[in-house]
């Protein structure tokens, strides 16, 4: 058994079922034994592949949104990425900046926030040649008061959310217990929640019918938007989702690059759910932020010109044009990442975002 394992079944002995969001949350940032706490999850080595890990083309992509929207909006931001796994996406994003405008090197802050000491240690490795000042923080707590033009990938999938399950009619909250057998095994309580957060179409829903309502996400995105309506600034936050809200259980675990059981082996694999971009929007609404439509990652690339950075790239490198043409599909065939995959631009209300329409 696995010492993750034998905490979480202590945990129960004492308490009885905890949540199944209180159990992702340990199997995923446990200080001791937590998957991101152990961990370097993300590449061909790892467990999954992430948008910047298929191609620097994504990062370049970020880099020129990020310096049309401070441009557009003539403002001077500090950079900042939350979650930001290997380093990889800042590599290319800082490599781009300092190419189209080399006196950022000298001028801009960069901050990264990462809850992952293991991680923050590989992101120190990777960027140190990169020639900027760049902070680490463990939360965005700690976060300067002044303009932020944030960057997020793939952050908020990983962060837990609470399965609500439709039983006899009534809504109940997932729950881990251990069985006779002594493996994990799902059961339910009676949900404490306010019926008002489900899609309006809840009462006619079957029973067996999940939603998974997630408020730790809801509350990253109001404390970002706080942040930004107190100092000004802008976000952008790319992940794989719905940009309506629905029913349906997407709870999924990968370890090596395949699906793994959520029960199983605790703290080895990643845990994530598809990402209710409405909710997202609700939150930072609710910081009085402005918020884009949700569009998809293919549009927004193809939007600021990913496939003319391919055919540049493959003119100069022509060995690369396989390579390049692989990425481009992957990062934006409907088949793909394209369409899963969407983008939501947060902004201060004076400011206006490049490629993407502002919401009614
Ligand atoms: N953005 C990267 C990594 C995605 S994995 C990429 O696209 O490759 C999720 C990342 O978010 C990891 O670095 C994880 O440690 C970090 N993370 C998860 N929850 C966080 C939180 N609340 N605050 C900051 N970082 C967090």
């Amino acid at each position: 058994m696995t010492p993750l394992e034998a905490k979480i079944r202590r945990q129960i002995e004492l308490e009885g079922p905890i949540t199944l969001a209180e159990y992702w949350a340990t199997c995923l940032f446990d200080q001791q034994h937590g998957y991101y706490t152990t961990r370097v999850p993300i590449g061909a080595a790892g467990d999954f592949t992430t948008a910047p890990e298929i191609s620097q083309m994504f990062g370049e992509m970020l880099a020129a949104w990020w310096l049309a929207t401070s441009r557009q909006n003539n403002i001077a931001p500090a950079l900042v990425e939350i979650g930001p796994g290997r380093g990889t996406l800042m590599a290319d994003i800082l490599r781009t900046l300092g190419k189209l405008d080399p006196a950022l090197k000298h001028s801009l802050p960069v901050h990264m926030v990462e809850v992952s000491p293991r991680l923050t240690a590989v992101q120190k490795e990777k960027l140190e040649g990169s020639g900027f000042q760049i902070h680490w923080h463990k939360t965005i707590a700690t976060l300067p008061n002044s303009h932020m033009g944030i960057v997020a990938n793939e952050l908020f999938d990983a962060i837990p959310a609470r399965p609500f399950i439709k039983h006899e009619g009534s809504w109940y909250e997932s729950t881990i217990c251990v069985s006779e057998g002594g493996s994990f095994r799902l059961t339910a309580k009676p949900a404490k929640i306010d019926l008002s957060i489900l899609p309006a179409t809840q009462e006619g829903e079957p029973d067996g019918t999940v939603f998974e309502y997630a408020p730790a996400r809801e509350a990253l995105m109001q404390d970002i938007g706080h942040h930004i309506r107190r100092h000004g600034g802008f976000g952008v936050f790319i992940d794989y989702g719905h940009a309506e809200p629905g029913f349906g259980d997407t709870l999924q675990a990968m370890q090596n690059h395949a699906y793994a059981n959520v029960l199983e082996k605790p703290g080895e694999a990643d845990i994530t759910s598809h990402v209710d971009f409405q909710s997202l929007q609700r939150a930072a609404k609710a910081s009085d932020l402005l918020v884009s439509n949700v569009i998809t990652q293919g549009d927004f690339l193809n939007r600021l010109g990913i496939a003319e950075r391919a055919q540049s790239l493959s003119k100069s490198q022509p060995q690369l044009r396989n390579t390049l043409e692989t990425a481009i599909d992957r990062l934006v065939s409907p088949k793909q990442m394209g369409s899963l995959f969407k983008v939501l631009g947060v902004s201060h209300p004076d400011m206006t975002l490049p490629a993407l329409q502002m919401a009614g």
